[in-house]
């Protein structure tokens, strides 16, 4: 087959002049910008350049107080005895403002987190504000989606996202705590607070009575003073296992309630009936889409026997002809990792990967000098025990296996700590049916992968976490029925 080169497409950049990233972030807390109370500052960089965007507040205890506090009396005079239909007006606007300046947040969240503007523009940012468009429908309805139940909300929300989807996991968050009553603090992933900024001034221009929404900034420090609050009645997390298990042991013998979207390591599974080119293209998108910086990652690809050679070799060719480089660039596939951290991380797992014996191939694409960056690449060879079968490399790294039978790929693809997501590639109805309910995981995909949409929930089984976002179900959480 012949390689499509790369050198076919000329610089198609971005202006970043739409992102207008002020220099200096404050805290938003009770509808104001305020000063931090240490009077402490921190970076947000670029990953792709390694340049500083702008300083962002480090919220401390007092701030930590102080948000909280705004929050429960925004509650208490404001969200909770406002009817059910203005709370659905008032996320209607946020939702439009966020359309409004769409291009502003599509910019912003590739220069902070490194994606590609592709991504961020066709994806991030118009889903985060379908969220919100979706949630405003329910807030005056939520007798339809519990029937025969009162829904009250439960008070103040503790609310904490990672930096892979800074915008779009906070209007996962925000948006069904608001239709369901609740006043929020949020605190944003520290490499990626931009945006959820620019949505506190969005929500200041849809003028939310003040404590409604406040956004504290800082690591990971902020985020647990946040979940040590003794007047928050909910905490939703997504991030870490290993953070998500600190937090459940915070709150065990608490009554606070709790969701966690943890980390993943998908299963996704072709049968040598599935449609061969278009599932190299479901498989690369599977992994590869936001330098696999994604928790449902299809990372790891089970390849029924019989077309492992021929879909290897297709993969390969395709994996060659993926652009790297600079995130703005619209013809970009594959932007910059998030942080230098992020890029230690991937690195150790590729030595791993070659230390137990598998076969490693990537890409001989060249890489920016500057910044973050990472090639794609797959292993062949893998065996399941592997680390890098079972761990989640959250990367641009693909592991592949092969299987028989479809009893020797769901005890294959169920052999892991996690179950996000798992992608599932067949001419065979019946064998989706059959085979998905069968596999543990909270999301299955069926000849395709990583769609999403706000009606359908999203979540996982086992150190995946708990509860669901996104849908009906994604009122729950935020609701006590009586
Ligand atoms: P992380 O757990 O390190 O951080 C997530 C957030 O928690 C950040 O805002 C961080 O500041 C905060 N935090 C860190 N320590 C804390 C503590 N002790 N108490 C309270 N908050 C704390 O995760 P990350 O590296 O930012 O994100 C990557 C991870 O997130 C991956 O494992 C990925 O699978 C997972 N993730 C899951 C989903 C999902 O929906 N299941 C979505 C996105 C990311
Ligand atoms: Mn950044």
């Amino acid at each position: 087959m012949a390689t499509k080169k790369k050198w076919e497409y000329s610089p198609a950049p971005e202006s970043k002049q739409p992102a207008a990233i002020a220099s200096r972030y404050e805290l938003f807390i009770n509808g104001k910008w305020q000063k931090p109370s240490s009077g402490n500052y921190f970076n947000s960089i670029n990953p792709a350049t390694e340049e500083k965007l702008s300083e962002i507040a480090l919220a401390e205890e007092a701030d930590v107080n102080k948000a909280v506090q705004a929050a429960r009396q925004g509650y208490e005079k404001y969200w909770k005895k406002i009817s059910p239909t203005e709370r659905g007006k008032y996320i209607f606007r946020i939702a439009r403002i966020m359309q409004e300046r769409a291009r502003e947040l599509a910019v912003t969240e590739t220069m902070d987190g490194g994606k590609p503007i592709r991504e961020s523009r066709d994806f991030d940012i118009p889903t985060a504000a379908n969220h919100f468009f979706y949630y405003a429908g329910w807030a005056d309805k939520l007798d339809f989606a519990f029937p025969n139940k009162k829904a009250n909300s439960l008070g103040v929300a503790g609310q904490i996202t990672p930096w892979n989807f800074p915008l779009l996991m906070a209007a996962w968050k925000i948006a069904p705590a608001l239709a369901t009553g609740n006043t929020v603090v949020l605190k944003p992933a520290e490499t990626t607070s931009l945006t959820t900024l620019k949505l506190a001034e969005i929500i200041q221009e849809a003028d939310l009575p003040p404590g409604v929404v406040n956004i504290i900034t800082g690591a990971g420090q902020t985020g647990a003073l946040l979940t040590k609050h003794t007047d928050i009645n909910k905490i939703a997390f997504t991030g870490s296992t290993e953070v998500g298990k600190i937090i459940q042991r915070t709150l065990a013998g608490s009554s606070k309630k709790l969701t966690l979207e943890l980390g993943g390591k998908g299963a996704n599974i072709i049968f040598e009936d599935a449609p061969i080119d278009q599932a190299v293209e479901g498989v690369i998108n599977g992994i590869f889409f936001n330098q696999g910086h994604v928790c449902c990652a299809g990372s790891r690809l089970y390849v029924q026997e019989s077309i492992a050679k021929i879909f290897i070799k297709k993969l390969k060719d395709r994996i060659g002809t993926l652009l790297v480089g600079d995130p703005l660039d619209k013809n970009t596939d594959i932007g910059a990792i998030n942080s230098a951290q992020q890029l230690k991380t991937i690195q150790s797992f590729i030595k791993i990967g070659k230390a137990e014996g598998a076969s490693f191939y990537e890409s001989d694409c060249a890489l920016p000098k500057k910044g973050y960056f990472c090639r794609p690449s797959l292993f062949t060879n893998v065996a399941q025990s592997n680390r890098i079968a079972q761990e989640e490399i959250f990367g641009p790294v693909l592991c592949i296996l092969t299987f028989r039978t479809d009893d020797e790929v769901i005890e294959k693809a169920n052999n892991s700590p996690y179950g996000l997501s798992a992608g599932i590639w067949t001419d065979k109805g019946a064998r989706i049916f059959n085979i998905s309910k069968r596999i543990r995981a909270g999301v299955i995909w069926a000849n395709t992968y990583n769609l999403f949409d706000p009606t359908s929930p999203f979540g996982g089984y086992k150190e995946s976490g708990f509860g669901r976002e996104g849908g009906l179900q994604g009122l729950q959480p935020y609701v006590q029925l009586s």
